[in-house]
């Protein structure tokens, strides 16, 4: 029985790429109504705008009168762009992860369709060109090596999943072999005809990945990331949803691209932290493609040789299945580790003397040398001597960063510039001085010691420009640069087979952080950074300064391997009732008075407190408290940080909360943001 009369035109139910988490309503064209289908993106007006915004549901009554309701402007495809599994995956995206659906909907989709001008995303008139040229007949491909034992394993159990859903955590050391599995399970999805699609943590990790598969298969694969045109963009996102392309590989973004005809779904380098979008929309890659893999019925794999916390725990609560790739594939062997107390040393540009003599070593025996600094620019501190003055940014709690080269102090968390001082500031003392060292000065003071050879420095700095980072990494690679110095930009999967010694230089105050995922990121760091050497015939040593060679976690991760440090980290975190035994969101405020943050995020405190009286020992909050940088950008910022062994009781409480903080009297001075799985508390 209906309790209201029917009505012949519906109400649409509208994302609008707006912050509000909510749908708006619309009625349909007139005339054209029986064209929608849900997905479709059309055109409505909004205040004073038009945007582009997509058809989610239908409905026959809005809270709004019917007269009020506005029209919508146009409708803008043929046929919805998200198949419904896309749709559903967004829409639950935005459920999880607490984002204003619009803005879910908007971040799923490639620039081009964002805009409402060029409204019909036409599908190319012809069959979009490949992005790569398919392979020259001439050049025969490189034949694939004989597989090992656990190489072979880890393809048949993944194989005998295709159609159905199911999480393997490909846990491989370095140089296992892991990509070589990948290569071979998308050739068996090719041969049924379907696609493959491949996430890599960093844009500058594409080219490499891209050339393997190309080397191997002579389909079309499409590239998605944010380096690309808007326009080559979609080409390619339409070769990837027609199913034009046969493997596509892509960044984060591209975990929303819709493909014809999925088949397998791989995930490389999965600890990593850039799986994580962490502005705006913020969800993480990772938790995002099991999902969509459950949706569409297929293996989705995760490969690391140093898997997240997270996962392993996975593993173990039986959610994920494990396949390891215990041995290093073909001649590669493990580097030795060799600890060196730097206490009551010199350092010359953060170089023990110790380490200066093996790098000579390893150059006269036609070695390649790898140091790893995390830290950019000259020096992180410009201090005057005479007074005490440091350089300090003006908007942040942060000091800045002193630049060499391009003469002048800069502020990593605002980007800030000010000319060098000649004089300090405060006492008017002749030449502040640099304190500390970053992988300017540590290339300064290595061609002073090798005069003769050639350095190639890869961080931010260095690589601003397209294609300098894949530059940097081919002259190191074809033997043109005798040492590597890099951030952690070279600790992510590059292959440097002629890298014999690898000095990892500064990472003690990781040993101290607050943070408490920072000990996890640190052993990352070091057995990835170790991996990139003894990776072919040469045996490679490892050297890792330290004026802490007691600490208990250290000595575990290099004597005993990633698996044991990450087994007594799991502990520690069981122990504490911290994630993965526990489920976090924080809610970061920021305001340009200093109490307003604070004081808005209190105010969401209580209304949590009141919310959750019924359950009092299962919701923990702590704060609100001033974030670790308390004032970043001028603005002043809190954080108010929730945990709860209940992911949907959490989750629940959330989402009713938030929807009424909207309206509050300081939500206008105040911008804030909700981080489901926070990876970062700062
Ligand atoms: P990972 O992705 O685990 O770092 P790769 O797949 O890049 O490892 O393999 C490292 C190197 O070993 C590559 O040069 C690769 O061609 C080679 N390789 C992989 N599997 C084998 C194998 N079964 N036999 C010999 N060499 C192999
Ligand atoms: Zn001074
Ligand atoms: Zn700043």
């Amino acid at each position: 029985m209906k309790i209201h009369p029917p009505v012949i035109h519906p109400i649409l139910r509208v994302a609008v790429p707006v912050p509000l988490r909510r749908l708006f309503d619309y009625l349909p064209l007139e005339a054209r109504e029986e064209m929608l289908v849900l997905g479709m993106r059309v055109l409505v007006p909004f205040g004073r705008q038009q945007k582009v915004g997509i058809v989610v549901g239908f409905s026959e009554h809005s809270e709004l009168p019917r007269e009020k309701l506005k029209r919508i402007s146009a409708i803008l495809d043929p046929e919805p762009l998200f198949p419904p599994t896309i749709f559903q995956l967004i829409q639950w995206s935005s459920r999880y992860y607490q984002g204003a659906i619009g803005e879910v909907f908007e971040s799923a989709l490639p620039n081009y369709l964002r805009k409402k001008t060029s409204a019909s995303p036409k599908t190319p008139k012809k069959t979009p060109k490949p992005v790569i040229e398919t392979q020259d007949p001439n050049t025969l491909p490189p034949t694939p090596p004989e597989l090992n034992t656990q190489q072979q394993q880890a393809i048949d159990t993944l194989v005998k999943y295709f159609g159905q859903f199911k999480t393997f955590l490909l846990d491989g050391v370095t140089g296992s072999g892991k990509t070589e599995v990948y290569l071979r399970v998308v050739e068996q999805a090719l041969a049924q005809g379907k696609q493959a699609l491949i996430l890599v943590p960093e844009i500058g990790l594409t080219p490499q990945l891209l050339k393997r598969f190309q080397e191997r298969f002579p389909v079309p694969i499409a590239v998605l990331n944010s380096s690309l045109t808007p326009k080559k963009r979609f080409e390619n996102w339409e070769m990837a949803r027609t199913g034009a392309a046969a493997i596509v590989i892509g960044t984060r973004l591209a975990v929303f691209v819709p493909l014809l005809n999925p088949g397998v779904f791989i995930l490389d380098e999965e600890h990593d932290s850039s799986f994580k979008q962490q502005e705006g929309f913020r969800y993480h890659a990772r938790d995002v493609m099991i999902m969509r893999a459950s949706l569409e019925h297929c293996p989705v794999v995760l490969g690391s040789a140093t898997p997240s916390l997270e996962s392993l725990h996975n593993v173990t609560v039986g959610k994920f299945h494990s396949l390891k790739l215990p041995n290093r594939a073909g001649q590669g062997t493990f580097p030795t580790l060799q600890v060196l107390d730097i206490r009551h040393k010199k350092l010359e540009g953060g170089l023990s003397s110790q380490l200066i003599g093996q790098i000579k070593e390893h150059i006269s025996n036609k070695g390649q040398v790898l140091l790893f600094l995390n830290r950019r620019g000259y020096s992180p501190v410009l201090m005057c001597f005479e007074c005490g003055w440091v350089a300090n940014c003006q908007n942040c709690d942060a000091k800045m960063t002193l630049h060499f080269h391009s003469k002048k102090l800069l502020c990593h968390h605002c980007e800030m510039s000010l000319p060098l001082p000649t004089a300090c500031p405060n006492c008017n003392h002749e030449n502040p001085k640099p304190v500390g060292v970053g992988t300017e000065k540590l290339e300064n003071v290595l061609k002073e010691h090798f005069p003769t050879l050639n350095i190639a420095r890869i961080d931010r700095d260095t690589t601003r420009k397209k294609g300098s980072l894949q530059t940097a990494f081919d002259r190191v690679q074809e033997g043109e640069a005798e040492i590597l110095i890099g951030t952690q930009m070279i600790a992510k999967g590059h292959h440097l087979p002629q890298v014999t010694l690898v000095g990892i230089l500064d990472i003690d105050h990781a040993l101290f952080s607050t943070d408490f995922r920072s000990i996890e990121k640190m052993g990352q760091l070091i057995t990835q950074v170790a991996g990139r050497t003894g990776r072919a015939e040469r045996p490679g040593h490892v050297v890792l300064q330290t004026c802490h060679p007691e600490h208990p976690l250290l000595k575990k991760i290099l004597e005993e391997g990633y698996q044991n440090f990450a087994a007594s980290l799991l502990a520690e975190r069981h122990s504490i009732h911290l994630p993965p035994y526990s489920h976090q969101a924080l809610i970061r405020a920021e305001s340009k008075q200093p109490n307003q943050a604070l004081d808005f995020l209190a105010s969401i405190k209580n209304a949590l407190q009141n919310l959750s009286q019924t359950k009092p020992n299962v919701l923990h909050i702590s704060g609100p408290i001033p974030a670790p940088m308390e004032r970043r950008l001028g603005k002043h910022r809190a954080q108010l940080l929730l945990q709860s062994s209940e992911r949907t009781y959490l989750q629940k409480h959330l989402g009713e909360t938030l929807d009424r903080f909207t309206t509050h009297p300081l939500s206008s001075s105040v911008r804030w943001s909700l981080d489901v799985d926070p990876i970062d508390l700062y």
